[in-house]
């Protein structure tokens, strides 16, 4: 059995090959840092991240680029308007720049909560505005892009025959089903924008053969995935929401500047749901992550999304959390217990069996097929049971052993830790001691109480009296 994944481009599954032999070059597209991150991203980054864990267990080299957009992101996703970024400057009454590094840091501290891996690297538009301004002298010179007296550069959609392909649409079926706000210095209506004019006030802008301006949210993406993976590369991804329009301007934009083709296998990741609703600011039902971890673990988070396969979506409800959580916290126990069991025993040889090698093989079948989380979580359900069964009695280290190699290999590619940070024994020693505080002070000794707290902070280790 080898690798399968489902490709945008062919709306099937395919075997995975990747172009050179060894190694994959993988781009997904980054977030918009203007605002704190959301479920949506964790959908997103923990698909992609158990993607890329998958794809280095097998054995490839991977080069995993993901970019920061920090300029060029209209509200609304529109052609024209507000920058994102800038809006919130104005409200904040910061620079944009510092807006974007400080959404950025939170997203990164978030990705980390979920044990998500940072990527090989990550690039910023701002950082890349010499290589825009260059791709789009290439489309000019091509004439797939055309200046206009205002100083706006467009692509002109009408010249890419494959333009919607990804998306299935034809040009006339975007134009109806898309409100699209017409530029009224636009050649067609669905014409993109490469290259904006700054409007007064604008505060991002840069020099450029056409005005003093900004750069299209589109270009950034061709640009960077061009410059650190090549014209052609493996995998391209992001939510099912970054089909139409903007992979499908990726994909005109980059086919032709390159004259090769873009991309091999493009992945879509699905979107997340709240009791059934689409999630959204404006509809009041918007979870942002710094939230849901005061009372959520990241780990939990994580396990949450990976229940379901990556393009299914993901309908979120506080009790479904909560009984991800339940699950998580039993199996945490399950293999607290067998590795605490093992490390305080002597050294065995690992003793494998039948089941064991099924449990392993079945779990790589299932991230062989399109990476099935959802699957490969039933498989360590049922390692879990054989943990029990095997603590309550023949307690046998060396098969407990050969299972814990198992359960050490779905942790590095689902990305998930079983095991409580605190080592069991200095847990349950912690406890006494605090017992015999407690014992101490309600007998009003409280010199004795206090010597032991003192000990005890000296170490680093806080401790709260109660009333
Ligand atoms: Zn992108």
């Amino acid at each position: 059995m080898s690798l399968v994944v489902y490709n945008t481009i062919t709306r099937k599954k395919e075997e995975f090959k990747s172009i050179k032999e060894g190694y994959v070059g993988m781009y997904v597209c980054g977030p918009t840092v203007y605002g704190y991150p959301h479920l949506g991203h964790a959908k997103s980054y923990v698909s992609f991240d158990v993607i890329y864990r998958y794809l280095r267990y097998l054995g490839y080299k991977v080069k995993y680029v993901q970019n920061i957009t920090d300029v060029g992101h209209l509200v609304g996703d529109a052609e024209s308007g507000e920058d994102k970024i800038e809006k919130v400057a104005k409200i904040e009454s910061i620079d944009p720049q510092e807006i974007a590094y400080k959404y950025e840091t939170i997203y990164f501290d978030a990705m980390r909560e979920l044990n998500v891996l940072p990527p090989s690297i990550s690039c910023r538009a701002t950082g890349h505005i010499i290589e825009i301004i260059d791709m789009i002298k290439t489309l000019i010179d091509k004439d797939f892009a055309y200046v206009t007296s205002e100083g706006n550069v467009y692509y002109r959609v009408n010249k890419f025959k494959d333009y919607g392909a990804l998306s299935n649409r034809t040009l006339d079926s975007v134009l109806s089903g898309e409100r699209i706000e017409v530029a009224t210095d636009k050649e067609h209506p669905s014409d993109f924008a490469l290259w904006k004019k700054a409007e007064n006030g604008h505060i991002m802008k840069w020099n450029s053969p056409w005005s003093v301006g900004y750069p299209g949210w589109h270009i950034e993406c061709s640009v960077m995935s061009k410059k650190y993976l090549g014209n052609t590369f493996d995998i391209h991804g992001g939510g099912m929401d970054n089909i139409f329009p903007h992979h499908e301007c990726e994909i005109a934009q980059s086919t032709i500047a390159n004259d090769a083709p873009f991309v091999k296998y493009f992945i879509h990741n699905n979107l997340v749901t709240v009791n059934g609703q689409k999630m959204g600011k404006s509809l009041g039902n918007f979870i942002t992550l710094p939230d849901l971890f005061k009372e959520y673990n990241g780990m939990i988070i994580r396990f949450y999304i990976l229940l379901n396969h990556y393009r299914k979506p993901t309908d979120f409800t506080k009790e479904g959390l909560t009984e991800a959580k339940k699950t998580y916290d039993r199996i945490s126990e399950t293999i607290t217990n067998m590795r605490f069991l093992i490390s305080n025993s002597e050294l065995y040889t690992l003793e494998l069996n039948p089941d064991i090698e099924l449990l392993k093989e079945n779990f790589l079948k299932a991230m062989d097929d399109d990476f099935n989380t959802s699957l490969g979580i039933s498989y360590l359900l049922e390692a879990i049971k054989l943990i029990n069964k095997e603590l309550t009695s023949d307690k046998k280290i060396s098969r407990l052993l050969a299972i814990n190699e198992l359960i050490k290999m779905y942790e590095e590619i689902l990305g998930l830790t079983f095991t409580s940070n605190t080592n069991n024994k200095e847990q349950n020693l912690l406890e006494i001691i605090n017992e015999i505080r407690n014992d101490l002070r309600a007998n009003k000794n409280y010199e004795e109480a206090d010597k032991i707290r003192e000990k005890l902070n000296n170490l680093g280790i806080t401790v709260n009296d109660r009333g």
